[in-house]
């Protein structure tokens, strides 16, 4: 699917066609991508917001119609809700930040899940621990679902926020952020959906999950880096205080003290990466031309296929097998040896199997994910993961497959 307009996919790595299957952890641009940054510096780089010239005038009109681009991609009620950021971490730093001075006091608590990247936990431990409240996590099911009866069980008077991620980022796992937002704001507690790894593969519509908030990443949905946005429901973000103070986010700065922008700018100190914001609505458009469902059902088509080939292996252990996934699949693998006697198995290591594939081309990410309490509880050191793109095609997997066999026949 629309191979051909991803320039990179036709490098050689190691002098082998590119099989790129590295997506969760950042996606390929497409040449509309690429254009948008050359044009943006080549023909109206000025900064934003304060120009009486022209070209400050265009490239403020291009970053508020990026601003609304996104808006109507995840269905915002007004652009006013969308807050530029540098990407998901950033945006729940920041977010973690202002919810720590709004809302929590000492023996408060914030609820996370146990499946959550870095960026969905550390924020909040850091925040917990100046205002000496409490982090809590949904454990896990035997099947590495969410426990929801346990999640139930953890909403009490003292919590403040649930923020949870949409897919797992290690496991591609759906998690039922319908079912947390619903119980959340049963007890009026609001909820924030880690989207990085949703937002670049189905239609996410922050109207219809009710989420209060919402963090995604550019540079995960074929757009730029050093973008990506923090949603916010209005009546959150008019009450939240701003997380950074400077140029941009004021209304007026006297020494007697400082009064703060309208919305969305009150969350926008400096100068915004308006050349992103431009790119990111290039990529947008990229995804909108496939459509959504598209996407969506060609990763899973991808994603089937390549669980069933894997499951098809001896000594691949697939996590989370058999549930739905948004093109992300984790497994590790077994070296098999066998004596006359006996088939002895052992782990081999994630980062050697990921060596060996690098060598015939193809990119996986290994380790753990950022998400080391999830592999903690997975009791390994860490997986190999496979994450697809909307340009990946069933023979990537073909290539991928038979180069995961010669691997494991060499480690054995
Ligand atoms: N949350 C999830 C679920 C992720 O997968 C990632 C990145 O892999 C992040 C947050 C952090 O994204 P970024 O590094 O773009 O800020």
């Amino acid at each position: 699917m629309n191979r051909q307009d991803f320039p990179i996919l036709k490098e050689q790595v190691h002098g082998q066609p590119l099989v790129y299957l590295d997506n969760a952890a950042t996606s390929q641009k497409p040449q509309a991508v690429l254009d948008a940054i050359v044009e943006a510096y080549t023909h109206w780089n000025s900064n934003i917001h304060r120009g009486v010239h022209h070209l400050s005038q265009v490239a403020t009109l291009k970053h508020e119609e990026a601003r609304r681009a996104v808006a109507d991609f995840i269905h915002a009620r007004s652009s006013d809700e969308i807050i530029f950021t540098k990407g998901t971490t950033d945006a729940i730093n920041a977010l973690a930040f202002s919810v720590g001075e709004l809302l929590l006091h000492e023996g408060d608590e914030i609820i996370v899940s146990g499946l959550e990247h870095h960026s969905n936990i550390v924020p909040w431990q850091m925040v917990c621990e100046r205002k000496k409240a409490v982090l809590r996590h949904i454990p896990l099911r035997e099947d590495l679902s969410l426990d929801i009866e346990a999640f139930r069980a953890l909403l009490n008077d003292k919590t403040r926020l649930v923020s949870v991620a949409h897919v797992s980022n290690v496991l591609g796992t759906i998690q039922p952020v319908e079912t947390i937002v619903r119980l959340a704001h049963e007890r009026h507690i609001p909820v924030c959906i880690d989207g990085a790894q949703s937002v670049p593969h189905m239609r996410v519509d922050v109207q219809a999950l009710d989420c209060d908030f919402l963090a995604f990443s550019g540079h995960k949905m074929y757009g730029p880096t050093g973008i990506g946005v923090l949603y916010g429901k209005r009546e959150w973000l008019e009450q939240l205080p701003p997380h950074e103070g400077g140029g941009e986010m004021i209304n007026h700065v006297r020494w007697s003290g400082t009064t703060y922008n309208e919305l969305p700018y009150k969350f926008e100190a400096g100068t915004p990466n308006f050349v992103g914001s431009y790119a990111l609505q290039k990529a947008i458009e990229y995804m909108q031309s496939v459509g959504m469902e598209a996407i969506e059902a060609h990763e899973r088509e991808l994603t089937d296929y390549c669980e069933a080939q894997l499951s098809a292996i001896d000594g691949v252990h697939i996590y989370a097998a058999g549930q739905p996934k948004a093109g992300v699949i984790s497994f590790n693998v077994q070296s098999q040896i066998s004596n006359h006697k006996s088939q002895i198995t052992n782990l081999i290591h994630p980062f050697d199997i990921g060596t060996l594939l690098d060598q015939q081309g193809v990119a996986v990410r290994t380790g753990h994910h950022c998400a080391e309490p999830l592999i903690d509880a997975l009791a390994v050191p860490g997986t190999v993961r496979v994450s697809f793109g909307l340009y990946n095609d069933l023979h990537d997997i073909d290539l991928f497959i038979q180069a995961l066999q010669k691997a494991q026949m060499m480690l054995s």
